[in-house]
């Protein structure tokens, strides 16, 4: 017999299969329509969930709402946030507090409609880590939005090798282990698919609903599309930098390197072959710089390397993911 007497247990709640995500920033009048849709929705997948509203320091009476409807609503559960930070970071936050193995995030203002979950999951369990939805008939303005989407969506595919119609739809399907530790910051969250992508992950996209904004506005403007790209070329940049930044800086240098010294020989064969003076020469001074540039580019590329490689030493994180480990 136990002499101890057994410790009482701490009753923990199962935690849900489905995590959905919204993030909030003033949608007081499409809140509750949110909250409403989705305590329909989600019962219909037969799968346990819990609804995740973020609110990003709202200042139209969204966090009051929230907060009511939280004390009094299950299954959903409220993250405020201190103050207005920007959607990516509420996504992370949201991602931080979801306990599901499978998250969904949507759009707050019902422009993306919860009707299409259903359809999200099936496809995700199909066998994929990232469903990515695609507004197939996107309801917004022409000019200032689908065409500066459809050129970024189209940078976005060549930089990073993901080919996605639309990077810029929030709602998508992600197994929660493929978000888990990614450190977003800008506007990153648009591009958790190339990420994720980088990291092994099995992504696909699917044709999703689109409405026009009923309530409220628009939070961004033309400018989101420059940060956007903006952030694109340092992911790029970080992806080249983190792994082998001798592969850009090493290359480069030789490259420099070896114009230099071409017309270096170029500019001595004119010297002792030909008798010509090239003292005065503009081309004299470009070898010089090719040769340094060169020189520097290359020791950059090396220095670089050996930063990453403590880099990564000090950061613990691992340099390859396992997919599957199978045994007896
Ligand atoms: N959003 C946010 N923080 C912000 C800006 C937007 O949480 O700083 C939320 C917003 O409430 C909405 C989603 O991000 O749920 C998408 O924003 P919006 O509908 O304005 O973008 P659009 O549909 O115009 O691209
Ligand atoms: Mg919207």
């Amino acid at each position: 017999m136990n002499a101890f007497p057994t410790l009482p247990t701490v009753e923990t709640a199962p935690k849900p299969e489905i995590s959905v995500i919204a993030p909030i920033y003033n949608e007081v009048e499409s809140l509750p329509l949110l909250v409403e849709a989705i305590a329909k929705i989600l019962p219909t997948t037969q799968r346990t969930y819990e609804l995740i509203c973020v609110d990003d320091g709202s200042s139209d009476g969204s966090t009051e709402l929230l907060t009511q409807l939280a004390q009094k609503t299950p299954h959903l559960k409220a993250v405020i946030l201190r103050r207005n930070y920007g959607q990516t970071p509420a996504m992370a936050a949201g991602f931080q507090h979801a306990q599901g193995n499978i998250f969904i995030t949507l759009d707050a203002d019902l422009q993306n409609d919860p009707a299409d979950i259903p359809l999200l999951l099936e496809t995700i369990e199909q066998g994929y880590d990232l469903v990515s939805g695609w507004r197939k008939q996107r309801q917004d303005d022409a000019v200032t939005r689908l065409l500066p989407s459809k050129i970024a969506n189209w940078i976005i595919g060549k930089v990073t090798g993901v080919q996605l119609h639309d990077y810029g739809c929030s709602l998508k399907a992600y197994r929660a282990e493929v978000v888990a530790d990614m450190n977003l910051y800008g506007e990153l969250h648009r591009f958790l698919p190339a990420l994720a992508f980088i990291e092994g992950a099995r992504i696909t996209e699917i044709p999703v609903r689109h409405h026009a904004r009923q309530y409220g506005k628009s939070k961004y403007g033309l400018g989101r599309t420059f940060r956007v790209l903006m952030d694109l070329l340092t992911v790029w940049f970080m992806k080249k930098f983190l792994t082998r930044p001798m592969h850009i800086f090493g290359s480069m240098g030789l490259l420099s390197l070896f114009l230099g010294f071409l017309l270096g020989i170029y500019l001595t064969i004119l010297k002792f072959g030909f008798g010509q003076d090239i003292g005065g020469r503009p081309l004299l001074i470009l070898v010089v710089v090719l040769l340094l540039t060169g020189i520097q580019l290359f020791c950059f590329g090396l220095l670089g390397e050996l930063l990453m490689r403590t880099y990564h030493e000090s950061q613990n994180r691992p340099i390859y993911r396992v997919r599957a480990i199978i045994h007896q």
